[in-house]
């Protein structure tokens, strides 16, 4: 058996398979394009991380999963059944994590655009922290709180000034990006009274980026977040560090990839040297990550056939019947997916282009790919999907929303 880093697809006898079923079987019974997910490895991945944050002699771990990374009910019912819990970005993904199983005490609300309605459910289902991005946020959810004759709990989402290295569309922590508030101005809120006569501030917290590699950012961010735990003096239940850990989508990004052992204990590291001389810092503060990338992207693979091929001078052309509306971060950021064919296949390779139907010369899966030579109804893995691959799905051009297929972590499909 060739394993493929840890993903679940590999090649056995020369057929690709997935968590060891033969791709074809799976192709047998379902109309492509497809997502096929793999609850083994999702969990695996989950679990990993968790052992990595206990190993790294974090306090208390909270794994609070990112929604947006991937919604799937069937996948969310099973990290809540692990301990998981959510960080959510709308009213309809808090609906979707209390819908599987996730308890609100275990949910954290992050986004600059939280409306009354919104914040109004967050408070009635008493989850466990708005993030909030503003004071004027904190100011509507007080008062949303005043009028329900409730308390809610809230936590300051640092805006720490540090430049993530990523794509310039997902990186979140420099001051002239939308999201958190400057240190100075939550000083200045936290002594005003006004804002708290029905809030409580729980927490602080960060999030710089997404699919970040270079963890330079991070442990300047993750201090700056200790520090202001320091300044802001008074026992807070939680930090949240965010989520964001990159993950390694193949040979276009050569970079030094950390793992979450290694993101652990610069975090860890950071928070005893920056906050550790802080009374609430007893081991009394609890952690809390938001990952979503690192537990969810291998554990996907997006299926597609090829319609038909084209020649047209040098190039090679395989036309697949996924588009860019299914699964866009190619198209978006042009990001690297490793492509695999069915067979494995032993003849000369050819160099090929992956082309989606859609009319935008962006819909494209890979350029110049060195594939054994394709035919209409061959099939194609698209790797490491299962991150903002479904949950970005459009119906643009009209086409419908691809399928959703999970292997059980009993090898069952459904
Ligand atoms: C998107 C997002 C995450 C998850 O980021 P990943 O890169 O998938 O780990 C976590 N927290 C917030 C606030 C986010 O917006």
């Amino acid at each position: 058996m060739e394993k493929i880093n840890s993903s679940p697809l590999c090649y056995k006898k020369g057929k690709l398979h997935f968590d060891n079923i033969p791709l074809e079987t799976i192709a047998g019974k379902v109309k492509t394009p497809f997502y096929l997910y793999s609850e083994k490895t999702l969990l695996q991945n989950y679990n990993h991380f968790l052992e990595s944050a206990n190993k790294a002699m974090i306090c208390e771990p909270l794994i609070c999963f990112a929604l947006k990374a991937n919604p799937n009910l069937k996948l969310l019912k099973s990290l809540a059944k692990n301990g998981a819990g959510a960080d959510i970005v709308s009213g309809g993904e808090l609906k979707r994590a209390l819908d599987a199983g996730i308890k609100a005490s275990k949910i954290v609300f992050s986004g600059v655009g939280k409306t009354k309605e919104e914040i109004i459910k967050g408070i009635k289902a008493g989850i466990y922290s708005f993030n909030v991005e503003s004071i004027e946020e904190l100011e509507q959810i007080n008062l949303e709180a005043k009028k329900l004759k409730k308390r809610a709990r809230v936590a300051f989402r640092l805006n720490p000034k540090v430049h993530a290295k990523t794509h310039k569309h997902i990186s979140t922590g420099f001051k002239t990006h939308k999201f958190g508030i400057l240190k100075s101005d939550i000083l200045k809120a936290v002594k005003n009274k006004k804002y708290w006569t029905h809030t409580d501030l729980v927490g602080l917290s960060m999030h710089i980026g997404s699919q970040l590699t270079c963890l330079k950012a991070t442990k300047k961010a993750v201090k700056e977040l200790g520090l202001l735990a320091n300044e802001v003096n008074r026992p807070l239940e939680f930090l949240d560090v965010g989520g964001g850990l990159g993950v390694d989508y193949g040979p276009e990004e050569k970079k030094n990839f950390s793992t979450p052992y290694e993101y652990m204990s610069l975090i860890s590291k950071e928070l005893q040297s920056s906050f550790y001389k802080n009374y609430a810092f007893d081991n009394q503060t609890r952690i809390v990550f938001e990952p979503g990338r690192v537990i969810a992207a291998r554990a996907g693979a997006f299926i597609t056939k090829v319609i038909r091929t084209k020649k047209s001078e040098d190039c090679f052309f395989a036309i697949v019947d996924g588009g860019m509306n299914d699964f866009v971060r190619t198209s978006l950021y042009g990001a690297y997916h490793e492509i695999l064919t069915e067979k494995k296949g032993a003849g000369k390779k050819v160099k090929t282009d992956i082309v989606g139907p859609i009319c935008e010369t962006a819909d494209c899966f890979g350029t110049g790919r060195s594939l054994p030579r394709l035919n209409p109804g061959d099939l194609i893995s698209v790797g490491d999907v299962g991150a903002y691959g479904f949950s970005m799905a459009s119906h643009y051009n009209m086409r419908e929303l691809p399928k959703e297929i999970i292997v059980s972590s009993k090898g069952k499909l459904s």
